[in-house]
C-alpha cells in the first residue's frame, strides 16, 4: 500500500493550473496509489471576510495567494463531491498559519467534508512567506531571529491549533539552505523541536515527511533524518507521507524513499487519515 497524503490540485494559485482534482486521482491510480490527499492550500492570514480585499502592505507581494477562503472550500467541496467517482481520493487541505486568523482556521477546520488537516507555517506573523525572503542580503543574526519565530510558532501550533499532522517542519530550510546554499547550525533548535515533538505526541498529532526536498535543490527531505528517529526515540507513530506535488507528474515522487527510510528510522507503520482519524498502515 503507498499513499500520497499531501497534494495540490488548481484549486491552490501556485499549482499547475491544469492540475485537475480528477487528474489527480486518474494519475494516482495509475502510479499504484492506495490513496491520494488532495490537501490545497488554505493560508489563513489571507482569507479576509467575504467581499474585503484590504490587505497589509507586506502580503502584497504574495498576491497569488489572495482569495485563500474560495480557493480553499471550492477545492474542498469539489474533492468531496469527486470521492464517490474515484475511491482513491481523499479530502484534506494545508492550513497554513492557523494561528495568525483563528477565525478563519476555525471556519475551515470545521467542514466535515474533509479526511485530513496539515497544519503549515509558511510565513511569521507580519513578515512575508520564507520563500521570499532574500537570505544573501541579511545578516546571519536576522536568519536565526527570523527561525527562532518560526519555530516558537510552531511550537504553539503544536499546542493549540486544529490538525493531523504538522507540515515541512523544516520549511525555511528549503530556502535557506536549498535555495541560497547558506549553512544553518541547527543545533540551537534541538530543545524546542524536541518540545515540538512531546507537544504534537501528548496532542495525538503527528507530523509528515514531506518528499518534496528530493526533487529540489535541498536534496533531502523535510524534516530530515535525524529529525525523524528523534520524534520516533519520543514515541512518535503518527507520521503521514507526502509529495507536495503542484503538478500531477509530481504525485507519488518520493514516497517509496519516504517508507524506506521511515524502516530505517524504526517506524513500524505509515499513516493514512480518513474522516480526520489516523490508520496505521505495516510498512
Ligand atoms: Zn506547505
Ligand atoms: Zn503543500
Amino acid at each position: 500500500m503507498m499513499f500520497d497524503s499531501h497534494v495540490h490540485s488548481k484549486f491552490s494559485p501556485d499549482a499547475d493550473q491544469s492540475a485537475d482534482i480528477s487528474n489527480i486521482a486518474v494519475c494516482a491510480k495509475e502510479i499504484g496509489l492506495s490513496y491520494v490527499t488532495v490537501t490545497d492550500h488554505c493560508d489563513c492570514n489571507f482569507f479576509l471576510p467575504e467581499g474585503e480585499f484590504d490587505y497589509p502592505e507586506y502580503q502584497k507581494q504574495d498576491s497569488m495567494m489572495f482569495g485563500a477562503r474560495d480557493y480553499a472550500t471550492a477545492s474542498i467541496k469539489k474533492c468531496a463531491e469527486l470521492k464517490d467517482r474515484y475511491p482513491e481520493l481523499l479530502c484534506g487541505v494545508e492550513l497554513g498559519q492557523p494561528l495568525q486568523n483563528p477565525q478563519a482556521s476555525d471556519i475551515i477546520t470545521s467542514m466535515k467534508e474533509l479526511d485530513f488537516i496539515i497544519g503549515s507555517l509558511h510565513m511569521n506573523d507580519n513578515k512575508p512567506d520564507f520563500y521570499w525572503i532574500e537570505y544573501k542580503k541579511i545578516d546571519i543574526s536576522v536568519i536565526r531571529a527570523l527561525l527562532d519565530s518560526y519555530f516558537d510558532e510552531i511550537l504553539q501550533m503544536a499546542a493549540s491549533a486544529d490538525f493531523d499532522v504538522l507540515g515541512h517542519l523544516t520549511y525555511p530550510l528549503r530556502y535557506i539552505e536549498g535555495e541560497c546554499g547558506l549553512n544553518i547550525d541547527m543545533l540551537r533548535y534541538d530543545e524546542i523541536i524536541r518540545d515540538i515533538f512531546r507537544t504534537l505526541i501528548e496532542n495525538g498529532r503527528g507530523i509528515e515527511i514531506n518528499t518534496s526536498g528530493y526533487r529540489q535543490k535541498f536534496g533531502r527531505p523535510f524534516p530530515d533524518e535525524e529529525y525523524l528517529k528523534l520524534y520516533r526515540s519520543l514515541g512518535g507513530e503518527i507520521i503521514t507521507i507526502g509529495s507536495d506535488a503542484h503538478k500531477t507528474r509530481d504525485i507519488g515522487a518520493g514516497v517509496d524513499w519516504g517508507e524506506q527510510l521511515l524502516r530505517h528510522c524504526g517506524f513500524k507503520y505509515v499513516t493514512l487519515f480518513k474522516e480526520r482519524k489516523p490508520y496505521q498502515f505495516r510498512l
